[in-house]
């Protein structure tokens, strides 16, 4: 595990080695190093003192103290918290429900929503599932089109609503149509904005009430960074969100909105989008998170 560390990590734990004893202030300089290494990260400030509190807890009752190689045991220490605040175990989709099985997509607009509704359509056609596709972003004809040609690529079927222009009367006919046709999985794409505003919560608000997902997926985009925390926060109070899927991970991102997405929600993260393409979806581990996080 060495290895993959940070050269900050690293060099702590190897002052660390050969000393028979750990102190207290060997601890507070490891701790002030990984609390560098969360910040570059991108992890939200309070997101961060709480897991330094969490670690240090630990870190000076026996387990480190009397370890034969404390360096190594106190980042071991570090890499399990992080895994369990992350989630501890791939969490997949929850589809048991009377089908259609409804997945309510969330998020601002940007974030990569629509592609992400492509990329499960995909998913679980993969898995044998009949999938209907529909957008009920009337605000964005683009969008429409987009989530419509995205059908055509990965092979499943597409709502078309014709001249409506109400969303919630598009989500309700797609819904109708899912079930006389017997769908197995309905995805609905909603509307982003590109700043979380009221009318956008209360539509989508409206839209869960309407459709009563079996899964509502929060989408927000890993290079959001610091931001990923606001917007995590008011989607989670606007809605009941049962996972998260974190996009734009092929890129710089370290990751660290993975950990405070899932502080703020207490939701798991569910998958992560790895490129533009439809097969850019990958199931999320939080053990290869924490690692990433790292450095
Ligand atoms: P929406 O407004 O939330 O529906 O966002 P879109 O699905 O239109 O995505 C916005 C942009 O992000 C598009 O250019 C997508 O190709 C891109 N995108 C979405 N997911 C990913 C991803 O996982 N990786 C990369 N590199 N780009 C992505």
């Amino acid at each position: 595990m060495l290895d993959n560390l940070s050269g900050r990590l690293a060099g702590v734990v190897k002052s660390l080695r050969g000393q028979a004893r750990i102190t207290e202030a060997n601890v507070q300089d490891t701790l002030r190093q990984v609390r560098l290494a969360l910040l570059e990260a991108d992890v939200a400030l309070p997101v961060v003192k709480d897991f330094i509190e969490a670690v240090k807890t630990r870190a000076l009752g026996q387990e480190v103290l009397t370890s034969l190689s404390p360096g190594q045991a106190l980042i071991g220490i570090v890499h399990e918290e992080l895994t369990r605040l992350m989630g501890g175990e791939n969490a997949d989709l929850n589809l048991a429900a009377t089908p259609p099985a409804v997945i309510l997509m969330a998020g601002l607009q940007g974030s990569g929503k629509t592609t992400t509704s492509g990329k499960l359509a995909l998913l679980l056609k993969n898995r044998k599932k009949k999938v209907l596709l529909a957008s009920a972003d009337v605000y964005r004809p683009a969008a429409i089109d987009q989530l419509r040609q995205l059908a055509t690529q990965v092979d499943v079927s597409f709502f078309e609503a014709g001249d409506e222009r109400d969303p919630l009367k598009i989500a309700q006919a797609a819904q109708d149509h899912a079930r006389k046709q017997f769908y197995d999985v309905l995805i609905v794409d909603t509307a982003g904005r590109l700043a979380i505003d009221e009318a956008m919560m209360a539509e989508i608000r409206a839209l869960h009430a309407a459709v009563k997902p079996v899964e509502t997926l929060f989408v927000v985009d890993a290079m959001q960074g610091q931001d990923a925390i606001n917007v995590a926060r008011a989607f989670n109070e606007a809605l009941p969100l049962t996972g998260v899927i974190l996009t734009k991970l092929d890129g710089d991102a370290r990751g660290g909105a993975a950990l405070s997405v899932r502080h703020i929600t207490g939701k798991p993260l569910k998958f992560i989008g790895v490129g533009e393409k439809p097969t850019g979806l990958e199931a999320f581990h939080p053990e290869r998170m924490a690692q990433r996080v790292l450095g």
